[in-house]
């Protein structure tokens, strides 16, 4: 339920895991095992967490940047992609600067013209950069930003 939110987190430099194959229970443990905090959109699920003496939080919000904004407000995450900090949204792993000559030939040719700074995966070896796309993650950000202000001053 949670994936895209997941990516997003991801890139925001937080370590999250995820899985959409564990039952409850499972959930449940892994969270305590890892000391992670379980966010959920199912409020049984939570609610069996807590009573298991499980960190949680319980994700109201209907849209992307609802969620975010809750998720940022109570985390206290600044909206700010910072690629020194980024994890890669597929597999959890910090990215790492590549240098530009290296990506030759592993990215479209028009990307590598255009693109200077690029990061690689070191896990799953995806190529990063702040191609097209990266207007409208900023562009979500700001909105998220805004929500959050707006809800602050009452
Ligand atoms: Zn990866």
């Amino acid at each position: 339920m949670l994936g895209k939110l997941t990516r997003w987190l991801r890139i925001l430099g937080l370590d999250v895991k995820y899985s959409n194959e564990l039952d409850d229970a499972e959930l449940i443990a892994n969270a305590k095992e890892d000391t992670r905090i379980l966010l959920t959109k199912d409020l049984n699920l939570y609610r069996q967490a807590i009573a298991k003496n499980v960190d949680a939080f319980y994700l109201e919000g209907r849209t992307r940047t609802e969620k975010l904004a809750n998720i940022a407000k109570k985390f206290k995450i600044q909206l700010n992609v910072d690629m020194t900090r980024s994890r890669c949204p597929k597999c959890n792993q910090e990215v790492e600067p590549i240098a530009k000559q290296k990506v030759r030939g592993r990215v479209k040719e028009s990307t590598f013209k255009y693109y200077n700074e690029f990061w690689k995966c070191p896990k799953c070896s995806q190529i990063y950069w702040q191609g097209a796309h990266w207007e409208r993650i900023r562009s979500t950000l700001e909105a998220t930003k805004e929500k959050i202000g707006r809800k602050n001053k009452g």
